[in-house]
């Protein structure tokens, strides 16, 4: 018999079972029988992509074993469709990774493992992928452009650079500089050293939202002309993610930037993680697995034994507790990079005294004033988009509930509508109340569509512009806009968080910020860590270029009726150190994070009844030494889109306690039968 006509039947050695994570729900892996199509065709390894059957559908996995002694009798035992042969095995490291985040997390492998990859290559057909390896094996040598000039760096960013450069083995460094203070320069020129030090290293560069920070990018490629950069970021278009997430996994791209879900991408010669504003809530995926993408990278640098820099003006508590202990080494820049830039005077108006109008105070509209005659540009900041986030009636006290939330329908004028920004449900704006027939219904609060209109009436003149989720729904706009700004095409700037980070406007000498104050008495405990972060990130837009002759003293001005606030005093004195130390040693009074820590079982159901109920026995179902369970609760926006929510919080002292509390708890909570839909998450920012 010629050796190829083999039968799978009289060759059992050419029976093969392999173990395959998949997307699904349930917590354990699937066993295939995989058998070749001719003798040549190589054995399965760990780590290739399967494509196999899965109910009635067929979809790509993740080989976890080859070889395996199944349970699953052989009548039943399904037969793999295809080896994704094409593509080089993932590294047992990316698998490793995955294997914590699921058993950190608390979710299923596959679930960690396949949603990250490219969607063209969980394709049933290959074709996407074959274009693209085609693709990629023509990009030979890249364009030979002169590097950008590397300016001399400041002595505190030299040591910065030096004690990165030098780091053997696992180092997190702390990056903790005063806004405008050179932190992308001195991860250049870190990456400059690896890149020169090792022959095919891979740098990973995360940035809280990429198309906010498209200067970064820039950089990066004038800096690096003859390296390949890829960049992974949720709005890229499939065949992009497809090819950047390729370079990375052969190797091709050196320098990869993006956004948290980068810290999952296979990077085979990792030697740097660079993670910048560290700080940044976005670096926390809020659905599914709820991932810290800056936790991750954290381990993954341990575990690859390579140097991490967290940049930041204003470290998260976490980070600064351990470089504080020593367990990540402090990097400090105390000064504005560009020489002659200083950081801007923050002062705070009383608003008791000082009157708005139009939500401006007079004095903020004065020092608006002068920015218009000197030709300087003015950023004014209100985290609330809209034009009003209530519209009331005076008559009989209606006001815009959303009828799906508990919550209140924002009135957007430009667009006629009342939304609400929790279920996206949209009306049309009511001529008249909808319980009396009052025909004077009106706005309450402030939104930036409304400031827009107000300093408009104030500065016919001025050029004004809007930037918010509204006005840059577009694809592309957000980039427009931010382009005119840096062009000079933009007296007045107002806007969201979205104009807060990162931005490096060189004409800029006054920011504005108004209604900062619901934050200070928020019940969650990280209200003002945040506040304190986002109130430095968008005072720091202000005077990052030397002053003018006959210009403007930058300045910040802080419109409150809570001026003697303590966060507003460390504001005031760009004193991030006493305030955070004066933090921790709140939190380790009161017992909280990052003293100790906490998983949040949350429950959702058409009524609240069944998802506290399931709570109830959730929280009645084992008890464990060291376990805090603490009482299950509606949560504050209790119902959304008609759907009612609660949450049980879970605190431990140790973090091996809590893990280990969950494994036996999760396998209890699979077995309460209920309508609650719920989910468990480890971590959790949002209380
Ligand atoms: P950060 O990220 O710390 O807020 P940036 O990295 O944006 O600060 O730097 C602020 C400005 O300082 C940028 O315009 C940058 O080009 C400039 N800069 C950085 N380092 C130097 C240096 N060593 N000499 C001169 N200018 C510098
Ligand atoms: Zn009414
Ligand atoms: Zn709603």
């Amino acid at each position: 018999m010629r050796s190829g006509s083999a039968t799978h039947s009289d060759r059992p050695n050419f029976l093969t079972i392999i173990r395959v994570a998949l997307d699904t729900p349930l917590d354990f892996c699937f066993d295939y029988r995989w058998h070749p199509e001719d003798q040549a065709a190589a054995a399965p390894l760990v780590g290739q992509l399967a494509l196999v059957p899965f109910g009635s559908r067929e979809v790509v996995g993740l080989i976890v074993a080859v070889n395996v002694e199944t349970t699953v009798p052989p009548d039943k035992l399904k037969d793999v469709l295809a080896i994704r042969s094409q593509l080089s095995a993932l590294s047992d490291q990316w698998r490793a990774l995955c294997v914590f985040a699921a058993d950190y997390y608390q979710r299923p492998l596959g679930e960690v493992a396949i949603p990250g990859l490219p969607r063209n290559l969980r394709a049933i057909k290959t074709t996407a992928l074959d274009r693209a390896l085609k693709k990629l094996a023509k990009i030979e040598a890249l364009h030979d452009a002169t590097p950008a000039q590397m300016p001399v760096l400041n002595p505190e960013q030299q040591q910065a650079v030096d004690a990165i450069a030098g780091a053997q083995g696992f180092t997190p460094h702390l990056l903790y500089g005063v806004t405008g203070s050179g932190k992308t320069e001195v991860y250049l020129q870190a990456a400059a050293h690896v890149l020169a030090h090792f022959d095919d290293a891979q740098i990973l560069i995360l940035v809280p939202e990429i198309n906010l920070t498209p200067q970064l990018e820039g950089s990066i490629r004038a800096r690096f002309p003859g390296v390949a950069v890829a960049t992974l970021h949720s709005s890229l278009a499939e065949g992009e993610r497809m090819t950047h997430w390729l370079a990375a996994h052969l190797g091709q791209a050196r320098i990869v930037l993006g956004t948290r879900l980068a810290i999952l991408a296979s990077l085979p010669k990792l030697q740097l993680i660079v993670i910048d504003e560290e700080h940044d809530p976005s670096y926390k995926q809020q659905e599914g697995l709820r991932y810290s993408a800056r936790d991750l990278a954290v381990w993954r640098a341990r575990q690859l034994e390579i140097p991490i820099v967290l940049g930041s003006a204003t470290p998260s508590l976490e980070s600064w507790q351990h470089a504080q202990t020593g367990r990540y080494r402090m990097l400090e820049l105390r000064q504005r990079a560009v020489k002659a830039a200083v950081l801007p005077v923050v002062r705070l108006i009383d608003m008791e005294h000082n009157k708005p109008v139009d939500g401006l105070t007079p004095v903020l509209i004065a020092a608006l004033k002068l920015r218009l005659e000197r030709g300087e540009q003015s950023l004014l900041f209100l985290n609330r988009r809209g034009y009003a986030p209530v519209l009331a009636c005076d008559a009989c006290g209606w006001i815009s509930n959303c009828s799906r939330c508990t919550a209140f329908m924002v009135l957007h004028k430009p667009e006629h509508r009342l939304r609400c920004h929790h279920c996206s449900l949209e009306l049309r704006i009511p001529r008249s109340c909808p319980t009396c027939g009052n025909v004077d219904l009106q706005p309450l609060g402030r939104g930036t569509q409304r400031v827009e209109e107000g300093l408009q009436a104030i500065f016919p003149e001025a050029r004004i512009s809007r930037i918010d989720a509204d006005s840059t729904r577009r694809k592309g706009s957000a980039q427009a806009a931010f382009d005119s700004v840096h062009r000079g095409e933009v007296d007045i700037l107002i806007g969201t968080q979205m104009v807060a980070k990162g931005h490096d406007f060189k004409n800029l000498t006054l920011v504005g910020i108004l209604n900062p104050d619901t934050a200070l008495f928020s019940q969650d405990y990280r209200a003002s860590e945040r506040l304190f972060a986002q109130l430095m990130q968008v005072a720091g837009r202000a005077g990052r270029a030397a002053q003018k002759e006959g210009g403007s003293v930058s300045q910040v001005l802080i419109q409150t009726r809570y001026p003697q606030h303590p966060l507003y005093a460390a504001v005031v004195n760009h004193d991030y150190d006493h305030f955070a130390n004066a933090l921790l040693a709140e939190r380790q009074q009161a017992h909280l994070p990052p003293y100790l820590y906490q998983a949040l079982l949350r429950a959702e159901a058409r009524e609240l009844e069944i998802a506290i109920d399931f709570l109830k026995q959730a929280a009645s179902a084992v008890e464990h030494a060291g376990i805090i369970i603490n009482d299950p609760i509606p949560m504050t926006m209790t119902r959304v889109a008609n759907v009612d929510r609660a949450q049980l919080l879970i605190e431990c002292l140790s973090r091996p306690g809590l893990q280990s509390f969950l494994k036996i708890w999760l396998a209890m909570l699979r077995k309460i039968k209920t309508r609650a839909k719920w989910s468990l998450e480890v971590d959790p920012v949002d209380i």
